[in-house]
């Protein structure tokens, strides 16, 4: 019996763990990765103590702070369900199950999907949900942006450092976001958008060889070997079926119990970007995964003594 499952790798659940291990009560952190959305980001200029880096080099600094205090980190491990056993949880995953009397859930966002034909088929096969992971291994070749928000903007920009043509196919009548961005996409002589236009199909046989879509009535179609999906991102909480969520499916914390990080069960507590806190940022996750962890070491406190 585990005081705390930790479920999550990002800033959120990594600032939690150094936490718990210095107040040492017994926990475990399951996260599918290290590192979250922060590790598929770029330049990073905000977070407080590094003016200039990026994700994989914030990440790596994530996990050497962890590795210092030996946390049980079961990386690569996805939580699929928590169940309720009297006062306490079992945290499910694919290789184990783990009593614990309280859960920190901070599993973020993931990419979401277009759930179109041929997008999942021709994942990792030219079909790709990071930009700024994936952009050089498109180098010299044509690829379709989808998506018209800051994100995709900022993907076709990357994209046009490397690629051939680069297409951007928008769902709506503009581009949404920054103004210096959309004149950067103007100015580019390699992108052309597609604006108005509903991506109805990803082609290809073996790997991706095109993209079809519908403009108003006309059906459309390019050539392209590179498809990055950047139509935002999605809580990931498949695997909790038990806290309330707002109308954007992210774990309400804010509205009664923004102070404590408490869900709507007693003994679970959010914090990051899976929650309804309105800021999506690095260092207001690592905040709040710190204010609900506190949170949790008050709980376990209360529980010790019988309340
Ligand atoms: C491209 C991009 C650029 C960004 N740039 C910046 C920036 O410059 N500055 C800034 O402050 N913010 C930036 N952000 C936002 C920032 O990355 C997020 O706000 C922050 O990472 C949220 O942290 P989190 O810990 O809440 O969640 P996440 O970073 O999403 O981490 C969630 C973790 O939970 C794990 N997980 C999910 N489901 C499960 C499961 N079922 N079981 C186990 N583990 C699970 C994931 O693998 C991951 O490790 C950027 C985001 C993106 C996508």
């Amino acid at each position: 019996m585990y005081d705390l499952v930790i479920i999550g790798g990002g800033p959120a659940a990594l600032a939690a763990a150094v936490y718990a291990a210095r107040q040492k009560v017994s926990f475990v952190v399951i996260a599918e990765n290290i590192g979250g959305q922060t590790a598929i980001s770029a330049d990073i200029e905000n977070y407080l103590g590094f003016p200039a880096t990026n994700g994989s080099e914030l990440s790596s600094f994530f996990e050497k702070h962890i590795s210092k205090y030996g946390i049980d980190v079961k990386e690569g491990e996805k939580a699929i369900g928590i169940v309720k056993s009297g006062r306490n949880f079992v945290v499910k995953t694919a290789a184990a199950k783990y009593e614990t009397r309280t859960v920190l859930i901070a599993s973020g966002k993931k990419p979401r999907k277009l759930n179109v034909p041929g997008e999942d088929r021709l994942y990792r096969k030219g079909v790709t949900y990071c930009a700024t992971c994936d952009a050089p291994l498109f180098a010299g070749k044509d690829v379709a942006v989808i998506g018209g928000g800051n994100s995709a903007m900022d993907a076709a920009l990357l994209a046009a450092k490397y690629s051939g043509k680069v297409y951007i196919i928008n769902i709506n009548p503009g581009l949404i976001g920054d103004a210096i961005m959309i004149g950067s996409i103007r100015k580019s002589k390699k992108i052309t958008v597609f604006n108005s236009s509903r991506t109805a199909e990803i082609l290809g046989e073996k790997s991706v060889s095109g993209v079809k879509f519908n403009q108003g009535s006309s059906e459309k179609d390019v050539s392209v070997q590179g498809v990055f999906v950047e139509i935002g991102y999605i809580p990931s909480v498949d695997f909790d079926r038990l806290t309330e969520k707002n109308k954007w499916n992210e774990i309400a914390i804010h509205t009664e119990n923004f102070t404590t990080n408490l869900t709507s069960v007693p003994g679970i507590f959010a914090a990051g970007d899976v929650t309804d806190v309105p800021e999506k940022q690095i260092i207001v996750a690592a905040g709040e995964g710190v204010k609900a962890v506190l949170s949790v070491f008050k709980y376990l406190g209360s529980e010790a003594k019988g309340y």
